[in-house]
Protein backbone atom coordinates (compact mmCIF):
# COMPACT_ATOMS: atom_id res chain seq x y z
CA UNK A 1 0.00 0.00 0.00
CA UNK A 2 1.21 3.46 -0.92
CA UNK A 3 1.11 6.45 1.18
CA UNK A 4 -1.86 8.60 0.31
CA UNK A 5 -1.37 12.12 0.41
CA UNK A 6 -3.09 14.60 2.60
CA UNK A 7 -5.95 16.02 -0.07
CA UNK A 8 -5.53 19.40 1.26
CA UNK A 9 -1.89 19.51 0.40
CA UNK A 10 -2.81 17.64 -3.06
CA UNK A 11 -4.82 20.63 -3.78
CA UNK A 12 -2.55 22.93 -1.91
CA UNK A 13 -4.90 24.66 -0.34
CA UNK A 14 -5.04 25.67 3.67
CA UNK A 15 -8.02 23.39 5.80
CA UNK A 16 -9.83 26.34 6.15
CA UNK A 17 -10.32 26.86 2.50
CA UNK A 18 -14.07 27.48 1.16
CA UNK A 19 -15.55 25.53 -1.56
CA UNK A 20 -14.76 28.33 -4.10
CA UNK A 21 -11.13 28.00 -3.29
CA UNK A 22 -10.63 24.59 -4.01
CA UNK A 23 -12.78 24.61 -7.00
CA UNK A 24 -10.49 27.20 -7.89
CA UNK A 25 -7.13 24.95 -6.90
CA UNK A 26 -8.53 22.00 -8.67
CA UNK A 27 -9.82 23.26 -11.83
CA UNK A 28 -6.38 25.11 -12.14
CA UNK A 29 -3.92 21.97 -11.20
CA UNK A 30 -6.39 19.55 -13.05
CA UNK A 31 -6.40 21.63 -16.51
CA UNK A 32 -2.29 21.09 -15.74
CA UNK A 33 -2.20 17.64 -15.22
CA UNK A 34 -5.56 16.96 -17.87
CA UNK A 35 -4.07 13.48 -19.34
CA UNK A 36 -5.49 15.05 -22.91
CA UNK A 37 -3.04 17.94 -22.14
CA UNK A 38 0.23 15.68 -21.59
CA UNK A 39 -0.84 12.26 -23.47
CA UNK A 40 3.01 11.35 -23.58
CA UNK A 41 3.38 12.06 -19.46
CA UNK A 42 1.72 8.44 -17.96
CA UNK A 43 2.39 10.38 -14.04
CA UNK A 44 0.08 12.56 -15.32
CA UNK A 45 -3.19 10.50 -15.47
CA UNK A 46 -1.89 9.32 -11.63
CA UNK A 47 -1.01 13.01 -10.62
CA UNK A 48 -4.78 13.55 -12.52
CA UNK A 49 -6.38 10.97 -10.45
CA UNK A 50 -5.46 12.09 -6.86
CA UNK A 51 -6.62 15.20 -7.88
CA UNK A 52 -10.07 14.66 -8.89
CA UNK A 53 -10.23 12.00 -5.46
CA UNK A 54 -9.46 14.93 -3.51
CA UNK A 55 -11.43 17.43 -4.77
CA UNK A 56 -14.35 14.86 -4.74
CA UNK A 57 -13.92 13.94 -1.19
CA UNK A 58 -13.77 17.76 0.26
CA UNK A 59 -16.14 19.52 -1.75
CA UNK A 60 -18.77 17.10 -0.31
CA UNK A 61 -19.09 18.97 3.24
CA UNK A 62 -20.60 15.35 4.49
CA UNK A 63 -16.95 13.27 3.26
CA UNK A 64 -15.24 16.36 4.08
CA UNK A 65 -16.08 16.67 7.61
CA UNK A 66 -15.84 12.79 7.86
CA UNK A 67 -12.12 13.35 6.20
CA UNK A 68 -11.18 15.92 8.93
CA UNK A 69 -12.21 14.02 11.48
CA UNK A 70 -10.91 10.48 10.78
CA UNK A 71 -8.51 11.39 7.92
CA UNK A 72 -8.23 8.96 4.63
CA UNK A 73 -9.59 5.70 7.05
CA UNK A 74 -13.15 7.82 7.41
CA UNK A 75 -14.33 7.97 3.40
CA UNK A 76 -12.22 5.28 2.55
CA UNK A 77 -13.70 1.49 1.95
CA UNK A 78 -10.59 0.16 3.84
CA UNK A 79 -7.03 0.30 3.95
CA UNK A 80 -5.77 1.83 0.86
CA UNK A 81 -8.85 0.97 -1.39
CA UNK A 82 -9.86 4.14 -3.12
CA UNK A 83 -13.09 6.61 -1.91
CA UNK A 84 -14.62 5.70 -5.43
CA UNK A 85 -14.17 1.72 -5.24
CA UNK A 86 -11.83 0.15 -7.25
CA UNK A 87 -13.94 0.64 -10.25
CA UNK A 88 -12.72 4.13 -10.22
CA UNK A 89 -11.46 3.77 -14.23
CA UNK A 90 -10.32 7.29 -16.09
CA UNK A 91 -13.30 7.23 -17.93
CA UNK A 92 -15.20 8.13 -14.41
CA UNK A 93 -12.62 10.59 -13.15
CA UNK A 94 -12.81 12.06 -16.91
CA UNK A 95 -16.49 12.54 -16.29
CA UNK A 96 -16.54 13.86 -12.90
CA UNK A 97 -14.21 16.43 -13.54
CA UNK A 98 -16.64 17.52 -16.94
CA UNK A 99 -19.49 17.24 -14.41
CA UNK A 100 -17.76 20.10 -12.03
CA UNK A 101 -17.02 22.53 -14.98
CA UNK A 102 -18.44 20.88 -18.26
CA UNK A 103 -16.18 20.37 -21.41
CA UNK A 104 -12.78 21.79 -21.26
CA UNK A 105 -11.20 20.87 -24.48
CA UNK A 106 -12.17 21.66 -27.70
CA UNK A 107 -15.76 22.89 -26.67
CA UNK A 108 -18.65 22.13 -28.90
CA UNK A 109 -20.75 19.66 -27.98
CA UNK A 110 -19.93 17.03 -25.23
CA UNK A 111 -18.89 13.93 -26.77
CA UNK A 112 -18.83 11.16 -24.14
CA UNK A 113 -16.05 9.11 -24.64
CA UNK A 114 -17.12 6.29 -23.32
CA UNK A 115 -20.15 5.72 -24.60
CA UNK A 116 -18.25 4.65 -27.70
CA UNK A 117 -16.42 1.26 -28.49
CA UNK A 118 -13.10 1.83 -30.05
CA UNK A 119 -12.15 -0.51 -32.22
CA UNK A 120 -9.36 -3.21 -31.57
CA UNK A 121 -6.52 -3.37 -33.29
CA UNK A 122 -5.60 -6.03 -35.40
CA UNK A 123 -2.51 -8.04 -35.90
CA UNK A 124 -1.01 -9.48 -38.97
CA UNK A 125 2.42 -11.36 -40.04
CA UNK A 126 3.62 -10.56 -43.25
CA UNK A 127 6.25 -12.62 -44.80
CA UNK A 128 8.44 -10.77 -47.66
CA UNK A 129 12.09 -12.14 -49.87
CA UNK A 130 14.76 -11.08 -48.92
CA UNK A 131 15.23 -9.45 -52.06
CA UNK A 132 11.83 -7.22 -51.42
CA UNK A 133 13.07 -5.93 -47.98
CA UNK A 134 16.36 -4.68 -49.85
CA UNK A 135 15.05 -3.24 -52.55
CA UNK A 136 11.71 -1.79 -50.64
CA UNK A 137 8.22 -3.23 -52.43
CA UNK A 138 4.59 -1.65 -52.48
CA UNK A 139 2.09 -4.65 -52.16
CA UNK A 140 -1.73 -5.54 -51.48
CA UNK A 141 -2.74 -7.42 -48.42
CA UNK A 142 -6.39 -8.97 -48.01
CA UNK A 143 -7.74 -9.64 -44.17
CA UNK A 144 -10.59 -10.28 -42.67
CA UNK A 145 -11.58 -7.08 -40.64
CA UNK A 146 -14.29 -6.46 -38.41
CA UNK A 147 -16.09 -3.28 -39.33
CA UNK A 148 -19.59 -1.74 -38.72
CA UNK A 149 -22.67 -3.53 -39.75
CA UNK A 150 -24.65 -1.97 -42.27
CA UNK A 151 -28.12 -2.95 -41.30
CA UNK A 152 -27.56 -1.12 -37.36
CA UNK A 153 -24.81 1.01 -38.15
CA UNK A 154 -22.63 -0.57 -35.53
CA UNK A 155 -25.24 -0.22 -32.69
CA UNK A 156 -25.73 -3.92 -32.90
CA UNK A 157 -29.65 -3.42 -32.42
CA UNK A 158 -32.62 -4.70 -33.91
CA UNK A 159 -33.29 -2.42 -37.75
CA UNK A 160 -35.82 0.20 -36.38
CA UNK A 161 -35.04 0.24 -33.08
CA UNK A 162 -31.96 1.64 -31.01
CA UNK A 163 -30.16 0.85 -27.72
CA UNK A 164 -31.97 1.79 -25.16
CA UNK A 165 -31.37 3.62 -22.21
CA UNK A 166 -29.63 1.06 -19.15
CA UNK A 167 -32.82 0.12 -17.14
CA UNK A 168 -30.24 -0.23 -14.27
CA UNK A 169 -28.04 3.07 -14.15
CA UNK A 170 -30.37 5.43 -15.30
CA UNK A 171 -28.12 5.63 -18.42
CA UNK A 172 -25.15 7.25 -16.34
CA UNK A 173 -22.76 3.93 -16.75
CA UNK A 174 -22.28 4.29 -12.96
CA UNK A 175 -24.43 2.91 -10.11
CA UNK A 176 -24.31 4.16 -6.46
CA UNK A 177 -22.91 1.06 -4.25
CA UNK A 178 -23.93 0.88 -0.46
CA UNK A 179 -21.28 -0.04 1.61
CA UNK A 180 -21.53 0.38 5.67
CA UNK A 181 -22.10 4.03 5.83
CA UNK A 182 -20.86 5.63 2.75
CA UNK A 183 -21.53 4.93 -1.33
CA UNK A 184 -18.84 4.16 -3.65
CA UNK A 185 -19.39 4.63 -7.46
CA UNK A 186 -18.50 2.11 -9.77
CA UNK A 187 -19.10 0.91 -13.15
CA UNK A 188 -22.56 -0.22 -14.08
CA UNK A 189 -22.80 -4.22 -14.68
CA UNK A 190 -25.49 -4.37 -16.87
CA UNK A 191 -24.46 -2.19 -19.44
CA UNK A 192 -20.34 -2.06 -18.62
CA UNK A 193 -20.43 1.69 -18.60
CA UNK A 194 -21.96 2.51 -21.61
CA UNK A 195 -25.33 3.26 -20.12
CA UNK A 196 -26.88 1.80 -23.40
CA UNK A 197 -28.10 -1.55 -23.76
CA UNK A 198 -30.01 -3.53 -26.33
CA UNK A 199 -33.17 -4.62 -26.52
CA UNK A 200 -33.67 -6.90 -29.65
CA UNK A 201 -30.32 -7.01 -31.14
CA UNK A 202 -29.41 -7.04 -34.86
CA UNK A 203 -30.09 -10.52 -36.88
CA UNK A 204 -26.91 -9.25 -39.34
CA UNK A 205 -24.27 -8.75 -36.81
CA UNK A 206 -23.11 -9.43 -33.09
CA UNK A 207 -22.41 -6.20 -31.20
CA UNK A 208 -22.21 -4.13 -34.10
CA UNK A 209 -19.25 -5.42 -35.97
CA UNK A 210 -19.48 -8.01 -39.32
CA UNK A 211 -16.21 -9.45 -40.81
CA UNK A 212 -15.58 -8.30 -44.20
CA UNK A 213 -12.41 -8.91 -46.19
CA UNK A 214 -10.38 -5.40 -46.48
CA UNK A 215 -7.44 -4.40 -48.61
CA UNK A 216 -4.51 -2.84 -47.64
CA UNK A 217 -1.85 -1.08 -49.88
CA UNK A 218 1.26 -1.61 -47.87
CA UNK A 219 4.26 0.19 -48.60
CA UNK A 220 7.74 -1.27 -47.15
CA UNK A 221 11.01 0.92 -47.59
CA UNK A 222 14.08 -0.69 -48.39
CA UNK A 223 16.35 -1.68 -45.77
CA UNK A 224 13.06 -2.73 -43.89
CA UNK A 225 14.31 -5.55 -41.27
CA UNK A 226 12.52 -8.80 -40.22
CA UNK A 227 10.24 -8.50 -36.79
CA UNK A 228 9.71 -4.48 -37.47
CA UNK A 229 6.22 -3.41 -36.73
CA UNK A 230 4.56 -1.25 -39.74
CA UNK A 231 1.13 0.29 -38.21
CA UNK A 232 -1.00 1.50 -40.71
CA UNK A 233 -3.40 3.97 -38.04
CA UNK A 234 -7.24 3.03 -38.24
CA UNK A 235 -6.42 0.02 -40.08
CA UNK A 236 -7.71 -2.47 -37.57
CA UNK A 237 -11.62 -2.78 -36.14
CA UNK A 238 -14.22 -0.15 -36.96
CA UNK A 239 -14.94 1.63 -33.55
CA UNK A 240 -18.50 2.05 -32.63
CA UNK A 241 -20.95 5.10 -31.21
CA UNK A 242 -18.35 7.46 -32.53
CA UNK A 243 -14.76 6.27 -31.03
CA UNK A 244 -12.09 5.61 -33.07
CA UNK A 245 -11.00 2.54 -35.01
CA UNK A 246 -8.03 0.26 -33.99
CA UNK A 247 -4.81 0.17 -35.68
CA UNK A 248 -2.94 -1.88 -38.09
CA UNK A 249 -0.20 -3.76 -36.95
CA UNK A 250 1.73 -5.44 -39.91
CA UNK A 251 4.83 -7.75 -38.28
CA UNK A 252 7.27 -8.41 -40.88
CA UNK A 253 8.88 -11.23 -41.44
CA UNK A 254 12.01 -11.64 -43.83
CA UNK A 255 12.13 -15.31 -45.27
CA UNK A 256 15.19 -16.75 -45.40
CA UNK A 257 17.60 -16.49 -48.09
CA UNK A 258 19.02 -19.66 -49.89
CA UNK A 259 22.43 -18.00 -50.48
CA UNK A 260 22.47 -15.01 -48.18
CA UNK A 261 22.68 -14.33 -44.37
CA UNK A 262 22.03 -10.72 -42.95
CA UNK A 263 23.17 -9.60 -39.71
CA UNK A 264 22.00 -6.10 -39.28
CA UNK A 265 22.61 -4.72 -42.98
CA UNK A 266 25.36 -7.09 -43.86
CA UNK A 267 25.56 -10.13 -45.74
CA UNK A 268 26.98 -13.40 -45.48
CA UNK A 269 27.60 -15.50 -48.23
CA UNK A 270 30.02 -18.54 -49.24
CA UNK A 271 32.34 -18.56 -52.82
CA UNK A 272 33.13 -21.78 -53.56
CA UNK A 273 36.17 -21.70 -55.64
CA UNK A 274 38.48 -24.39 -57.58
CA UNK A 275 41.75 -25.31 -55.81
CA UNK A 276 43.87 -24.21 -58.53
CA UNK A 277 41.93 -20.56 -58.03
CA UNK A 278 43.04 -20.48 -54.62
CA UNK A 279 46.97 -21.28 -55.37
CA UNK A 280 47.10 -18.84 -58.40
CA UNK A 281 43.71 -16.28 -57.98
CA UNK A 282 41.88 -15.14 -60.19
CA UNK A 283 38.49 -13.11 -60.75
CA UNK A 284 35.21 -14.80 -60.08
CA UNK A 285 31.63 -14.14 -60.73
CA UNK A 286 30.18 -13.71 -56.83
CA UNK A 287 26.63 -13.08 -56.67
CA UNK A 288 25.36 -10.52 -54.97
CA UNK A 289 21.86 -9.87 -53.57
CA UNK A 290 21.06 -7.15 -56.68
CA UNK A 291 22.27 -9.40 -59.38
CA UNK A 292 26.40 -10.39 -59.29
CA UNK A 293 29.69 -8.94 -59.43
CA UNK A 294 33.19 -9.62 -60.67
CA UNK A 295 35.57 -10.36 -57.30
CA UNK A 296 38.85 -10.24 -57.48
CA UNK A 297 40.72 -13.73 -55.60
CA UNK A 298 44.58 -13.14 -54.65
CA UNK A 299 46.82 -15.75 -54.86
CA UNK A 300 47.53 -18.04 -51.49
CA UNK A 301 43.44 -17.50 -50.86
CA UNK A 302 43.31 -19.62 -47.78
CA UNK A 303 39.56 -21.52 -47.35
CA UNK A 304 37.64 -19.57 -44.77
CA UNK A 305 39.51 -16.71 -45.48
CA UNK A 306 36.63 -13.41 -45.68
CA UNK A 307 36.44 -11.24 -48.52
CA UNK A 308 34.31 -7.65 -48.18
CA UNK A 309 31.92 -6.36 -50.84
CA UNK A 310 31.70 -2.39 -49.90
CA UNK A 311 28.09 -1.36 -49.68
CA UNK A 312 26.74 -4.51 -51.40
CA UNK A 313 24.48 -5.24 -47.86
CA UNK A 314 21.10 -4.28 -47.53
CA UNK A 315 20.35 -0.25 -47.60
CA UNK A 316 20.44 1.77 -44.53
CA UNK A 317 16.53 2.17 -43.46
CA UNK A 318 17.31 5.57 -42.38
CA UNK A 319 19.47 6.13 -45.48
CA UNK A 320 23.00 7.00 -46.16
CA UNK A 321 24.47 3.75 -48.02
CA UNK A 322 24.11 0.28 -47.03
CA UNK A 323 26.02 -2.35 -44.97
CA UNK A 324 28.75 -4.53 -47.10
CA UNK A 325 28.54 -8.39 -48.58
CA UNK A 326 30.90 -10.81 -46.44
CA UNK A 327 32.54 -13.17 -48.89
CA UNK A 328 33.76 -16.43 -47.00
CA UNK A 329 35.92 -18.59 -49.28
CA UNK A 330 35.41 -22.17 -49.20
CA UNK A 331 38.01 -24.50 -51.64
CA UNK A 332 36.63 -27.33 -53.74
CA UNK A 333 38.92 -30.36 -53.07
CA UNK A 334 38.74 -32.88 -56.21
CA UNK A 335 37.21 -36.08 -54.61
CA UNK A 336 38.12 -37.80 -58.10
CA UNK A 337 41.27 -37.45 -60.74
CA UNK A 338 41.93 -38.60 -63.54
CA UNK A 339 45.26 -40.71 -64.11
CA UNK A 340 47.15 -37.35 -65.98
CA UNK A 341 46.03 -35.21 -62.77
CA UNK A 342 46.68 -37.20 -60.02
CA UNK A 343 50.48 -37.71 -61.41
CA UNK A 344 50.68 -33.59 -61.73
CA UNK A 345 49.11 -33.08 -58.19
CA UNK A 346 52.00 -35.99 -57.14
CA UNK A 347 54.33 -33.76 -58.77
CA UNK A 348 53.27 -30.89 -57.66
CA UNK A 349 53.43 -32.48 -53.92
CA UNK A 350 56.77 -33.26 -54.83
CA UNK A 351 57.75 -30.08 -55.54
CA UNK A 352 55.93 -28.28 -52.59
CA UNK A 353 56.96 -30.51 -50.14
CA UNK A 354 53.95 -32.13 -48.25
CA UNK A 355 54.61 -29.41 -45.36
CA UNK A 356 51.98 -27.07 -44.36
CA UNK A 357 52.93 -23.75 -45.37
CA UNK A 358 54.51 -21.22 -42.48
CA UNK A 359 51.90 -18.82 -43.59
CA UNK A 360 49.31 -21.19 -40.46
CA UNK A 361 51.82 -20.51 -37.38
CA UNK A 362 48.85 -20.65 -35.32
CA UNK A 363 47.83 -24.02 -36.61
CA UNK A 364 51.15 -25.15 -36.88
CA UNK A 365 51.79 -24.18 -32.82
CA UNK A 366 48.38 -26.01 -31.57
CA UNK A 367 49.91 -29.01 -33.68
CA UNK A 368 53.20 -28.60 -31.87
CA UNK A 369 51.83 -28.60 -28.01
CA UNK A 370 49.32 -31.02 -29.02
CA UNK A 371 52.32 -33.83 -29.74
CA UNK A 372 54.56 -31.93 -26.63
ZN1 LIG B 1 -26.03 -5.13 -37.20
ZN1 LIG C 1 -26.08 0.55 -16.97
Amino acid sequence: MTERRDYYEVLGVARDATAQDMKKAYRRLAMKYHPDQNPDDPTATEKFKELTEAYRVLSDADTRARYDRFGHQGVSGGAGASPFGVDMDMGSMTDFFESVFGSMFGGGPRTRRRSGQPGRSLQYELSISLEQAVEGTALKITIPRPVRCDTCGGTGAKKGTGPVKCQRCDGRGQILLQQGFFTMNTTCPSCRGAGQTIKEPCADCRGGLVEKDAEYEVTLPPGVADGQVKVIPGGGEHGRGGAPDGDLNILIRVEPHPLFERSDDDLYCVQVISWPQAVLGDEVDVKTIRGSVKMKIKAGTSAGQVYVLRGQGVPHLRGGGAGDQHVRIDIDVPQKLSSNARELVEQLGRELGCEVCSKHPSFLDRLKSFFA
